[in-house]
């Protein structure tokens, strides 16, 4: 393959043996790539070291070969640095290992790479990181092709009384098929029309949200891991990380309106 020149955003950086380092990239036009940059772990180096930092939006020149799974990156350079603090750089960490772990290798995703690429400057908007990232969560779901089903029960189509849902089917279940289906949970309506509003936000939208129920948040978001999880062989340890944004507590929302 000749040379490919793509804009990229840094999903990793490990240091690699003496000078080099192993970068995970999310890149426009191939996908989610393993690469590595030689050389650069030196004094003075040619390449700024935030070319090649966890999160960075960089220029980059791939070599990449079918025959090795590892591309040879060259020339990164930066294009902007999301350097968001506190809840606003978590919520970037866990989107930025989210679309590490789900993602397939080196298959293109342009829809993805955008949502991507435009989620720091929401997150820098915005005044609520968690919501954000929920439904940044949301899109990434769909863009997947594994739901989020929120209109309607998956396994017969009735619209009313929608409040089971289900990671393996991707979606709400009415009640009697919710009972019948062993992954299924009950929700609650106010959960339902939650992630229904998310699931329509745009990021200007997402970015003027100031408040929303810590336990319905919460709630929502589980289920759309359990969505992700279905798909998924990593140990569900992938999430743990996640109870900072999404703290337990407030009123239980299990009940209310279901
Ligand atoms: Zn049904």
């Amino acid at each position: 393959m000749p040379p490919i020149r793509t804009e990229a955003i840094v999903l990793r950086s490990i240091p690699y043996r003496e000078t080099s380092v192993l970068l995970d990239l999310f890149t426009q036009k191939l996908g989610r790539t393993r690469c590595v940059l030689k050389g650069v772990r030196v004094s003075p180096s040619r390449v700024a070291p935030a070319a090649f930092a966890t999160g960075a939006h960089i220029d980059v020149v791939l070599y990449a070969s079918r025959a090795s799974a590892l591309a040879l990156a060259h020339a990164p350079r930066v294009i902007s640095l999301c350097e968001p603090g506190g809840a606003r750089l978590a919520a970037w960490h866990t989107l930025l290992h989210l679309v590490s772990t789900f993602t397939p290798d080196r298959e293109p995703m342009p829809e993805l790479f955008a949502l991507l690429r435009d989620a720091p400057r929401a997150l820098s908007a915005g005044q609520h990181p968690a919501a954000i990232l929920f439904g940044i969560k949301l899109r990434f779901v769909r863009i997947m092709g594994y739901g989020v089903h929120l209109v309607g029960c998956t396994a017969c189509g009735t619209r009313a009384g929608c409040v089971f849902f289900s990671g393996r089917r991707g979606g709400v279940l009415c009640v009697s098929c919710g009972r019948q289906e062993k992954s299924a949970v009950r929700t609650s309506a106010r959960v339902v029309t939650l992630m229904r509003h998310f699931d329509g936000l745009s990021y200007d939208g997402l970015a003027r949200i100031r408040h929303v129920p810590p336990a319905l948040l919460r709630e929502g978001n589980l289920l759309v891991n359990a969505v992700l999880q279905y798909h998924t062989d990593v140990p569900s340890q992938w999430w743990v990380h996640e109870s900072n944004l999404f703290p337990a507590g407030g009123t239980g929302s299990r009940d209310a309106g279901g």
